[in-house]
């Protein structure tokens, strides 16, 4: 039997995205095969294992029959690790709890045939809401050079530790010109960095999905808001998108 930590990938509700980045390391995937034995990953491999010392769960909660099995993987990881935003806040599946019913959504989607008895859907929730998670590992899809940076450091016995400065550090760092001051709102002064402001880097707004800072510098974002005329309700429609960082949850 290997010596090495037994680890698991599980999706569920998601665009899968996340485990794609995975997938496409390249090179690196050998160096994560030799640092950990995957025994289940439904994109790249078949097979299970009885338990495993490191589950790695993508996709937010949208269903009974979800909690279930998400349980079921809980009592056998030794750790839980939600990555990617849709499992660490519901992400941009949360857009649909913005309705009052899920009735309605179900119509949106389904027509007249909205009350197929499959159609069980519920609000989504991010998977702290069902079970308990060890760490997070944010983003939208997340990245890659993190998601391997923090296998290593939980191999070490280490507990990883996200960035919790801004994306305007990193976008300031690479002297990007503020999108402010073109007129376009970017979420950076309350943003999780550690993508290295990829998005405002090519003239395209930060919408957070990392989620925020834990101590987001509100101050801050409210003289931008003052000095560029924009509303509090603004910023608040487009953080959601993505969802409260658990962090600042609690
Ligand atoms: S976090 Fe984004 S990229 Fe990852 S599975 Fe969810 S929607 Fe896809
Ligand atoms: S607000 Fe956006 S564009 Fe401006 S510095 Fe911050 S991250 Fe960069
Ligand atoms: S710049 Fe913002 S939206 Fe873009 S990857 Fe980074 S955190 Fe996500």
């Amino acid at each position: 039997m290997s010596a090495k930590p037994k680890v698991a990938f599980f999706d569920f509700a998601c665009c899968e995205g996340c485990q794609l980045q995975i997938a496409n390391l390249e090179e690196d995937v050998v160096q994560l095969a030799g640092l950990v034995d995957v025994v289940e990953f439904r994109e790249v491999l078949t097979g299970s294992a009885p338990e495993y010392d490191i589950a790695f769960i993508e996709g937010s909660i949208t269903r009974k029959a979800d909690e279930e099995r998400l349980k079921n993987i809980r009592s056998r990881s030794k750790l839980i690790v939600a990555y990617g935003q849709c499992a660490v806040t519901g992400g941009i599946n949360r857009l649909k709890n913005r309705w009052q019913t899920m009735d309605e959504v179900k119509k949106q989607v389904y027509g007249d045939h909205f009350n197929m008895p499959h159609l069980d859907t519920y609000r989504t929730k991010g998977i702290d809401e069902i079970v308990k998670v060890d760490l997070y590992i944010p983003g939208c899809p997340i990245n890659r050079d993190e998601f391997l940076q923090v296998v290593k450091e939980l191999l070490l016995g280490k507990t990883p530790k996200m960035p919790n400065y801004p994306v305007c550090v990193e976008c300031k760092l690479k002297e990007n010109v503020c999108l402010f001051d073109t007129g376009i709102t970017c979420l950076g002064p309350l943003a999780r960095a550690g993508c290295g402001a990829i998005c405002p880097s090519n003239g395209a707004p930060c919408d957070a999905c990392r989620g925020t800072v834990a101590d987001p510098n509100k101050n801050a974002m409210h003289e931008i808001l003052m000095k560029y005329n924009y509303t509090v309700a603004q910023i608040k429609n487009k953080i959601d998108i993505f969802g409260v960082d658990p962090e600042v949850k609690k």
